[in-house]
């Protein structure tokens, strides 16, 4: 470890000790320096996801070792660079100063990263947010003044043009997207493109489909403001789950897709009973991808469904730093005509977390951010 006498002692930061109870703020030790390969960064925003308030109110069927830091969608500043980590995960240059999101770790030697290549589902992986905070190096978590960049973490520079704020959905939200996208093979301009959910991921769904040049882009989910979002964001109709059915829904988006129902349908619920609803719509033939289900949840569902439709069902974990990449150059190629920004619909400071945490579960946020200052 290098010596960095402009590190400070400790890093405020959001800490959950106990599931279910408020989140407390604490101080919290930085390392002394940045191992090789290491990067220690300000955290400047942390937007919060979802699965945020699942862990903190103890509604998650991840391993999670308290305690550890809340929050997992960070953005920050470089403050300390350890040998070696002067490049990001596509080659750019990295210096004192540049901004950057950084994803969990891949080892990189073992089954899943050489022969299956799917580097998230890495038996070595190490998460933000879920690992103990009481031993070295400490800041593995995003509501949190300062991180430490982990040598097996991919890490990629922010686009300039690129808020805190929108760089920031980039992380899980946006790059758990562009993961469901490869995961397809993408989309054909001719393909009718249905998503099942108008939270942060169905919203910037719509959006990278209809830049994808989808033929129809339907969003089924609520509340209305949430619709209304997706629309701006490229949604072509939108199906509300107020006040009607899932045959009723079905049968208006077979009406708008050539009776024969969409080419492609993406889950972005979190709601078990979606998978059978999101089988039934997809056209025979089309392609399916679940992206929403963290939950211990169970639903049941008619397996023959699947046979006599010949469908391609496959499921989207996390995102790699391919998919961190692909988020930001996507924001950053789109965000004068895609109302990013919108999305963030609260900020907070770090003692406000409870607040936003609170506001978020009761559906009164779509994405609230963090601002570290
Ligand atoms: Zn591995
Ligand atoms: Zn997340």
């Amino acid at each position: 470890m290098n010596g960095d006498t402009t590190l400070p002692e400790f890093s405020r930061a959001a800490v959950v000790r106990q599931m279910g109870r408020p989140v407390k703020i604490e101080c919290v030790p930085v390392p002394r320096g940045p191992e090789p390969g290491a990067l220690i960064v300000r955290t400047t925003a942390c937007s919060i996801c979802g699965t945020d308030v699942h862990l903190s109110r103890g509604n998650l069927s991840l391993a999670v070792d308290l305690p550890v830091i809340l929050g997992h969608e960070m953005v920050g500043r470089i403050v300390a660079i350890g040998s070696g980590a002067d490049r990001d995960s596509v080659g750019q240059p990295l210096s004192i100063g540049d901004r950057i999101l950084w994803t969990h770790t891949a080892c990189g030697s073992c089954y899943w990263c050489t022969v299956a290549r799917q580097p998230t589902l890495c038996e070595n992986r190490r998460a933000y947010m879920y690992e103990n905070i009481e031993k070295p190096p400490y800041l593995l978590g995003g509501f949190s003044e300062y991180g430490y960049v982990l040598p097996e973490s991919g890490r990629i520079r922010v686009p300039d043009n690129l808020s805190d704020a929108v760089a920031s959905l980039c992380s899980c939200a946006f790059r758990s997207v562009m993961n469901a996208f490869d995961n397809l093979g993408g989309i054909d301009p001719s393909e009718h493109v249905a998503i099942q959910g108008a939270g942060p991921l169905g919203i910037l769904a719509a959006a990278v489909a209809r830049v994808a040049g989808a033929r129809s882009v339907s969003v089924i989910g609520a509340p209305d403001d949430r619709l209304a979002l997706a629309r701006e964001f490229g949604a072509t109709h939108t199906f509300s789950i107020q006040g009607s059915t899932h045959a009723e829904r079905a049968a208006e988006i077979r009406a708008l897709t050539d009776g024969r129902g969409p080419d492609v349908v993406m889950e972005f619920t979190g709601h078990p009973d979606a998978f059978g609803e999101g089988i039934d719509l997809v056209r025979k033939g089309g392609r399916y991808v679940t992206v929403g289900q963290l939950g211990a949840g169970t639903t049941t569902f008619s397996p023959s469904t699947i046979v006599k439709k010949n469908i391609r069902i496959t499921g989207s974990f996390s995102g790699d730093a391919k998919s961190y990449w692909k988020a930001l150059q996507f924001a950053s190629a789109h965000v004068d005509r895609i109302p990013f920004e919108r999305m963030i619909t609260g900020r907070y400071t770090l003692d406000e977390v409870n607040t936003a945490l609170e506001r978020m579960h009761r559906l009164e946020e779509i994405k609230p951010l963090i601002v570290m200052g």
